[in-house]
């Protein structure tokens, strides 16, 4: 997902200076060892953490990943040896290639691992033959697929931590999962959480696949774990640190706001036309960034309320 607002971005800043700037990550510490790499043009975060035993990162874009195993690098001499994927779409689980020479086991849900054979498999293939400099990242990699597979929840006990793997249901993709680190007091989210932006409708190769009520269902029930929690780690946007279940509110409000907007224009007699033309921000949301977003979801608020597709 949100690889075509990124290529158009790019493309932009093509235009503009003629030549992309490459997008650099900012790292930034969570707490002792856990660590969140930031994309700071709104595109996929992703995270790590440093293990007496090793390394386990949460989500990889092969645009991207090398600056978080340089980062790694920089930081340890500890070998990368666990992987995981939020979900299936290319921002968060294209680029396992650059963690090859570690050889690290990569965990995904079954789902995600079916998005990934079927789906991305050949839009990577298709990024790595084309010659449009968007897709330079592509050339020469692989798409790495994942080791392990499963529903459910799994845990995985590593280096003195615990790494609760949810998969979560369907909400922003086919399939969603979470890591809880009670130790470290974090979840990473995946795209599930996007803060101070307008959140992405997932995207794998050109289908979309999100869904607001099962979004919703998950915020819930991951509040209503009540875990002591500081720190929700986004998919997009910078990280709350120690802000808690509050961005887990917001993201849950929004969608209920944004929508009961739709609703009511629904209520008026607008067409799903003017509502895109037409749509005003609430002012609790007027400062999140990438309102480009917005297009989509206006499509997945009205069909999912009049229950007519996506
Ligand atoms: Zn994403």
């Amino acid at each position: 997902m949100n690889i075509k607002v990124l290529a158009f971005l790019i493309s932009t800043a093509v235009l503009a200076t003629g030549a992309a700037a490459p997008v650099k990550m900012t790292m930034k510490q969570l707490a002792e060892n856990v660590y969140f790499m930031e994309n700071p043009t709104g595109s996929s975060n992703a995270a790590f953490v440093i293990t007496n035993d090793g390394v386990l990162v949460f989500d990889f874009d092969i645009r991207t990943a090398d600056q978080t195993l340089a980062a790694i690098r920089k930081l340890t001499d500890k070998k990368i040896k666990y992987i995981i994927s939020s979900h299936s779409a290319g921002d968060h689980a294209t680029g396992a290639w650059h963690f090859r020479e570690d050889k690290p086991i990569y965990i995904a849900t079954k789902n995600q691992i079916h998005d990934l054979q079927m789906q991305e498999a050949r839009e990577f293939d298709e990024r790595k033959e084309s010659n449009d400099p968007n897709n330079a990242a592509y050339k020469g990699k692989e798409l790495v697929r994942p080791d392990i597979g499963f529903d459910g929840n799994m845990t995985l006990y590593f280096g003195g931590l615990t790494f609760q793997i949810t998969a979560e249901g369907r909400g922003h993709s086919t399939g969603d999962l979470t890591v809880y680190v009670p130790q470290k007091r974090v979840m990473f989210m995946g795209d599930l959480l996007d803060t101070e932006i307008h959140p992405g409708q997932g995207e794998s190769a050109g289908v979309f696949y999100s869904n607001v009520k099962g979004w919703i269902q998950i915020l819930d029930n991951i509040s209503a774990r009540n875990l002591p929690v500081d720190t929700y780690v986004p998919g997009h946007g910078p990280v709350h640190l120690g802000r808690g279940v509050k961005d887990l509110e917001e993201q849950k409000r929004y969608f209920v706001v944004m929508r009961d907007e739709v609703a009511k224009m629904i209520a008026a007699g607008k067409t799903l036309e003017q509502i895109e033309k037409e749509f005003k921000v609430p002012q609790e949301f007027v400062h999140y960034k990438r309102p480009e977003r917005l297009k989509n979801f206006y499509k997945l608020f009205y069909n999912q309320l009049m229950e007519t597709g996506y």
